[in-house]
């Protein structure tokens, strides 16, 4: 039988530096909705600084194109969206994973999770399994796999056919390598992480929530993460070019 879709195929878009972004209530419940459906989705986690990166590298750019949902991560696409008048809630990826994740449980649907230094996917995964009984993750791989490896990842995945993978690799590695490979699990729902298995793992932390509700997520990543001040420009960059563009003193990407 053939699934009864639940929802809207596409979800209203905005653009953010000309970057599509979906607007929604409850992503998670969307793609909970996409699960139950059996229809797949490639997740964009967007952010002031890979909205910068996408005008910058074409490929990027495309593959966000292309994406069936792009939630605003980060706390400068909610602000960009705020002065073109959209009020939006911030969805952090880690978040809306986590949400996705104990939605899978008692469903019969498992989770994949790829990427992160070795040990830090099953470490993640164990938590995740202690702190949501039940939850299924049928495998994990690290993020270090020899090209020569990757077809044997490739056909695990095939195998198992998660409903559910994460992938954290980094931006846009994660973006590309989703785009290269989710035909071998056409039903799944793939999500870049970045980081995020280090945090379920309990080897990073998150910002106070404090931080977070006062835009100041960033702060903290500097101050514990102090060697990615270079990428980091990539913010006040993000905020002048926001301000030309709405001025209507330069042209979105198109
Ligand atoms: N990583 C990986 N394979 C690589 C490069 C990076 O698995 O070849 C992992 C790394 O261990 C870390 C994550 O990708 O867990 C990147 O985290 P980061 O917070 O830098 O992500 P971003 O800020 O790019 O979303």
């Amino acid at each position: 039988m053939s699934p009864t879709p639940t929802q809207p195929e596409a979800l209203p878009t905005d653009r953010v530096l000309g970057v599509p972004i979906h607007l929604h209530e409850d992503y998670a419940g969307w793609l909970g909705d996409r699960v139950r459906s059996g229809r797949g989705a490639h997740v964009v986690t967007l952010n002031a600084e890979m909205s910068m990166l996408a005008g910058r590298e074409v490929q990027l750019g495309e593959t966000i194109d292309r994406a069936e949902l792009v939630i605003p991560d980060g706390a400068g696409v909610v602000l960009y969206l705020k002065l073109k008048g959209k009020n939006i809630r911030r969805a952090p990826g880690i978040e809306t994973s986590e949400a996705l994740l104990a939605s899978l449980v008692g469903t019969g649907k498992a989770a994949f999770f790829f990427g992160g230094a070795p040990g830090m996917p099953d470490d993640a995964a164990a938590n995740l399994t202690r702190q949501y009984p039940g939850l299924d993750i049928v495998g994990t791989q690290h993020g270090y796999v020899k090209p020569e490896e990757m077809p044997e990842l490739l056909d695990r995945l095939k195998t198992l056919q998660p409903a559910v993978i994460l992938v954290g690799l980094g931006v846009p590695r994660q973006e590309y390598w989703i785009a290269e490979h989710r035909r071998v699990c056409p039903n799944a729902v793939w999500i870049g992480v970045g980081g995020s298995f280090d945090v379920w793992a309990g080897v990073k932390t998150r910002a106070p929530k404090w931080m977070g509700d006062n835009h100041l997520e960033w702060l903290y990543r500097l101050y514990c993460e102090p060697w990615r001040w270079r990428r980091m420009l990539a913010l006040p960059k993000f905020a002048i070019v926001s301000l030309l563009e709405l001025a209507g003193l330069r042209k979105e990407r198109t």
